[in-house]
């Protein structure tokens, strides 16, 4: 496995990121011996940075998987608080769920503009106060647009921006995957440490992983990429790219047909509660039923949380 530094934050990271949204309970609702044994896996082969958020529901499958290990694997985590109360709780919660003493990474999540890193400023105040007593080691933004890339320029305190980017532009609401990268490659000449989300697009790039994981990882500018993983095949395929190694011919096999969708089950009562929480525009009722516009879902399972029916689910 290779590493980097993210940026000036002095956090060395496995080029490769277990993006754990995928093991929980929005997608593959592993059971939490199951999670927690992959993410076990995943560290013992050298995978030493765990990307999760408040949002996936997840913290006490990387609690388990790393209950007794000192020195603890790099933890970045992520939290839509905009205020410095709401912050307290979110950076309280994932402390306590997580058996942390110290979050290496605390991101505002899924951040659009300036303007709506403005709107947050409170919150990464309460972050940078919170650093500054030792129980957060970093501070930054997740995103899917260029904007906000750029917008967080303005923000000296901003260290880590955490993009969405892949060959093909899935996903990424306001450009091309070129203007992605010249965005972020002004963020690394300010020393912001870089890690990539989305390689494969949320799952579309799932039959050209290989050339895609190959293109995101041959930019110097991005320092790791967080890719979801949900089997030990996947982990083996992808521990394999990121050490140019060649991929073992039955991992190769094991994920040919691999692919991923989203069902919006019968019982949907159309109440459009999900429509308002899609990142990517995806959701919107018709004839009292949820539909998703394929071709701009990426797979997140941000939608599921939100219908208290269980109608989303993805596979
Ligand atoms: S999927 Fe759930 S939240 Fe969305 S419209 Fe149907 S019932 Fe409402
Ligand atoms: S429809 Fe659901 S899974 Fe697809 S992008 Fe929107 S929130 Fe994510």
């Amino acid at each position: 496995m290779k590493y980097s530094n993210l940026g000036k934050t002095g956090i060395a990271v496995s080029r490769l990121c277990f993006g754990t949204l995928t093991i929980g309970p929005l997608q593959a609702r592993l059971s939490l011996e199951e999670g927690a044994s992959l993410l076990v896996e995943a560290f013992d082969n050298g995978i030493n940075f765990f990307d999760t958020a408040e949002i996936y529901l997840n913290y006490d499958y990387i609690r388990n998987a790393f209950k007794g290990v000192n020195p603890k694997p790099v933890v970045a985590t992520k939290s839509y608080a905009y205020k410095a109360s709401t912050m307290e709780q979110s950076l309280s919660r994932a402390l306590k769920e997580m058996a942390l003493e110290v979050i290496d990474i605390f991101l505002l999540h899924e951040q659009e503009s300036e303007k709506t890193i403005r709107g947050h400023y409170e919150a990464l105040e309460y972050l940078i106060r919170a650093k500054e007593k030792g129980y957060v080691r970093a501070v930054g933004i997740s995103c899917h647009t260029v904007s906000a890339v750029e917008g967080a320029l303005k923000y000296p305190e901003i260290e880590i921006i955490h993009p969405l980017f892949n060959r093909r532009g899935i996903g990424i609401r306001d450009g091309t995957p070129r203007q992605m990268l010249e965005a972020v490659e002004k963020a690394v000449e300010r020393d912001i440490g870089i890690y990539a989300m989305k390689p494969l697009g949320g799952g579309h790039l799932i039959q050209e992983a290989e050339k895609a994981l190959q293109f995101v990882l041959s930019q110097n500018s991005i320092h790791s990429v967080a890719v979801g993983m949900q089997s030990r095949e996947e982990l083996l395929f992808n521990q394999a790219i990121f050490s140019g190694s060649p991929v073992p011919e039955d991992v190769r096999t094991g994920l040919q047909h691999k692919s991923r969708r989203i069902v919006v089950q019968d019982w949907c009562r159309g109440c459009g509660e999900c429509t308002q929480h899609c990142p990517q525009g995806a959701l919107t009722v018709a004839k009292d039923k949820a539909v998703v516009n394929g071709d701009l879902c990426i797979f997140c399972g941000y939608c599921g949380r939100y219908c208290d029916e269980l109608c989303i689910k993805i596979f």
